[in-house]
């Protein structure tokens, strides 16, 4: 087993001593799979850190015990010597990134990367170690792999360089491998595949696998054991099945309850209100308490235990102690309400054959020599109110699509078919004043809203950019109030106003980033992945918010995405891409419930569900 008992970490930063974990215990054995939960900043990351002595240079472990089974005894790993623990890391604990770019060294080339990890911690040597480094790299389903082992890490793919990661850690043969977020960033096809190689070594050579993950789905498909953290503490342990048949922990329940799927359809998703606490403050009560919606008197002074609830199911919260106070209130979820805008009527937008591609080099005259076809001839329709998803794997050319139909490539790409707006202004066509009028019409919000916010300007400046542009008729004290009442509708306070956007969470800023695009009163917004950079309980109150405005102002949505259950949760029309062309589409419940096409139903397959 690896042991961790009761591990307390601290990190020094400027507003004081962060304590990223307090208190954390969990056992693994070989041949199981723990998922270790929670939202960002909860302190998942750092505990795999800690557990192999990988700390940054202002964390220490402060108290605790972290041991792994060696020969009849235990061998404590915060004791050993740096010289012995570098044979654990690697040898009997390996470990993989969410980002394979990060751990591949981009100067030498994989094979060496993997022939290298061989030496270390097996007794091969030279061509012995070389050939199982090329049989290596056939197990994790990298084609020609005699070829590719002579191959430096920027020619492969993201799937494929973390196929090599997982090919480099494994080779080292250790008792049990760290996976940090082994898959967020792939497409849901690859990460199947991921996964699946992932479960056929474990089952093989009995690896015990410690998953660290955000992705609920990804959990559900391969765990025996969960864990979910909450500002540094494991607030509920509990066998996989248990934990999703009948998780007990208020934000166990919200989380889940939080996930949009088809039975959510038209009903708010649970948002949980608020963020997790700084951890630098000290506790006195339950840290869930102000996000709590079965908080009790005693939550805010009394701090809770993990108590046991079942065989390996450990809760902590005082509703399953001697403080439960009669009945909690069960949460009431708003009912459904009637859509204002029942989306009948003409389309409001229509594009018809629509073909994007981008000059790959010029040739003497100036003319382009070779190109890429991005876009190869899309036509769908978005009527008044409607949400129309488009789906696909990256690469597909599903953002080139909502980018060339709110002209933002005219300048990168040629572009030919056309994009029309209410039957007959033709977006690909229009210059000028009719241009800039479209515009208002049809605006963008795109994945990252840390980068899509200029970082020197107030959110004031960037919330009326648009509205100087767009509404020029607006003069000052009218430009302020429509931005008071957008960033009211949006959820932000109104001194949101006055501040930099470096000073509002993920969530907070692609609330700004909607009310920027609501300003100039759109009829039609591009969401371009708009909450797959977002947590759970975030994403909910953005997918909410988004809905409440559809409903309140008819807005149309094209909403890009590679979420299967946002789609199934938010739109009426889905159209599904493929190396540049629609291969199916049609109503929503059609589409996902019985896909016609094969590539569908393999997308639909690949998405792990909870
Ligand atoms: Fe909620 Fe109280 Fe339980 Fe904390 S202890 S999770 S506030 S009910």
């Amino acid at each position: 087993m690896l042991k961790v008992d009761e591990l307390k970490l601290a990190l020094d930063a400027d507003a004081g001593i962060v304590r990223a974990i307090d208190g954390l215990t969990l056992a693994l054995s070989r041949g199981e799979t723990f998922a270790l939960v929670g939202e960002s900043g909860c302190g998942k990351s750092m505990t795999a850190l800690a557990l192999m002595r990988l700390l940054p240079d202002n964390g220490r472990i402060e108290a605790g015990r972290v041991s792994i089974d060696e020969g009849a005894g235990e061998l404590d790993l915060l004791g050993l010597p740096e010289a012995r623990m570098r044979e654990v890391r690697g040898g009997r604990i390996g470990m993989i990134f969410q980002e394979p770019s990060t751990s591949l060294n981009p100067v030498l080339k994989v094979g060496r990367q993997i022939v290298e990890a061989i030496e270390a911690h097996t007794p091969l040597r030279g061509a012995a170690a070389r050939a199982k480094a090329i049989e290596w790299l056939r197990r994790v389903g990298i084609p020609e792999p005699e070829r590719r082992i002579d191959d430096y890490p920027f020619r492969m793919s993201g799937g494929q360089k973390q196929r090599v990661m997982i090919a480099m850690t494994l080779a080292a043969e250790p008792d049990y491998l760290i996976a940090d977020e082994p898959t967020t960033a792939l497409d849901v096809t690859i990460q199947a595949q991921i996964l699946d190689l992932l479960r056929e070594l474990q089952a093989e050579r009995r690896l015990g696998v410690l998953l660290i993950t955000h992705d609920l789905g990804v959990v559900r498909g391969m765990a025996s054991q969960v864990a979910l953290m909450y500002a540094g503490q494991i607030v509920e342990t509990a066998p996989a099945d248990e934990f999703f048949a009948a998780p007990k922990h208020p934000y166990a329940r919200l989380l889940l309850q939080a996930l949009p799927d088809a039975g959510r359809r038209g009903e708010p998703l649970a948002a949980i209100a608020g963020t997790v606490p700084p951890l630098w403050e000290s506790f006195r009560g339950c840290r869930f308490a102000p996000r709590c919606d079965r908080a009790m008197v005693h939550c805010a002074n009394e701090l809770p235990e993990l108590s046991e609830e079942g065989p390996a199911h450990r809760v902590r919260c005082l509703l399953y102690t001697d403080r439960r106070e009669a009945l909690p209130r069960e949460p009431v979820a708003e009912r459904a309400r009637p859509a204002a805008h029942p989306g009948d009527g003409p389309p409001l937008l229509e594009v018809r054959d629509l073909q994007v591609r981008f000059a790959l080099k010029q040739g003497l005259l100036g003319g382009a020599k070779q190109w890429f076809e991005a876009v190869r001839g899309v036509s769908f329709s978005i009527r008044p109110g409607r949400t129309l998803a488009l789906v696909g794997e990256s690469g597909c050319g599903k953002t080139t699509t909502g980018k060339a139909i709110v002209q933002l490539l005219r300048r990168q790409a040629e572009l030919r078919g056309q994009v029309l707006l209410d039957g007959r202004q033709d977006l690909l066509h229009l210059q000028g004043d009719e241009l800039q009028a479209a515009r208002r019409s049809v605006q963008i919000i795109f994945q990252d809203p840390f980068a899509s916010l200029n970082p020197r300007m107030r959110v004031l400046e960037v919330l009326e950019e648009g509205l100087l542009a767009l509404r020029p008729e607006l003069d000052a004290a009218a430009r302020r109030r429509t931005l008071e009442t957008l960033v009211d509708q949006v959820g932000l306070r109104r001194d949101a106003l006055e501040r930099w956007p470096h000073e509002f969470s993920g969530g907070q800023r692609q609330r700004i980033a909607i009310a920027r695009a609501l300003a100039v009163e759109p009829r039609l917004i591009v969401c371009d992945e708009p909450t797959s950079a977002l947590d759970v309980s975030v994403q909910a109150q953005i997918l909410n918010l988004l809905r409440e405005l559809q409903r309140e102002r008819g807005l149309s949505f094209l909403f890009i995405t590679h979420n299967i259950g946002v789609v199934e949760y938010l739109a009426d029309e889905v159209a599904v891409m493929q190396a540049g062309r629609i291969v199916e589409a049609g109503a929503c419940g059609a589409v996902l419930g019985s896909a016609r096409e094969d590539y569908t139903r393999r997308l639909l397959a690949a998405v792990p569900r909870v």
